[in-house]
C-alpha cells in the first residue's frame, strides 16, 4: 500500500516534502515549495528509489500537490537528468513552460536565507 505523507514546511514558502511511503517505509520523495501569498508553487526535486519506478509514483505525488494547492501556478526547478524531462512532459502539467524555469517570489527566497 502506497502512502503520500506531507511535512510541512517551518516557515512560510519554504521547503517542504511529500514523503512516498510503501508499508511505511519510504521509498522516494518530493521537495516542493508553495508560497500562499503569491500563490505560487515550485517542486524542486521528485526522487523515486529504483525499484519502485515505473509504477507511476512520482505522477502521484504531482497530481497531489497540484490538488492540495488549488489556483496556485507551479513551476520546476531547472531539469538537468536525462529522461527527467520526459517525465514531467507525460504528466499533466497545467503550464509546459515553466517546466524547468522557476518562477520564485522574495517569500522563498526570505524563507531560504532564514534557513541557510
Ligand atoms: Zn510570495
Amino acid at each position: 500500500m502506497v502512502e503520500l505523507v506531507t511535512i510541512p514546511a517551518e516557515l512560510p514558502a519554504g521547503l517542504a516534502v511529500v514523503e512516498i511511503r510503501e508499508h511505511g517505509v519510504a521509498v522516494g520523495d518530493a521537495d516542493y515549495r508553495v508560497c500562499e501569498v503569491c500563490r505560487l508553487g515550485v517542486v524542486e526535486q521528485v526522487r523515486v528509489d529504483p525499484p519502485f519506478r515505473r509504477r507511476g509514483l512520482a505522477t502521484q505525488v504531482i497530481i497531489k500537490l497540484l490538488a492540495d494547492w488549488p489556483g496556485c501556478r507551479w513551476s520546476t526547478s531547472p531539469i538537468n537528468a536525462p529522461g527527467a524531462l520526459c517525465f514531467w512532459k507525460s504528466l499533466d502539467w497545467p503550464e509546459p513552460e515553466t517546466l524547468g524555469s522557476p518562477v520564485e517570489c522574495a517569500h522563498m527566497r526570505h524563507a531560504d536565507e532564514r534557513t541557510s
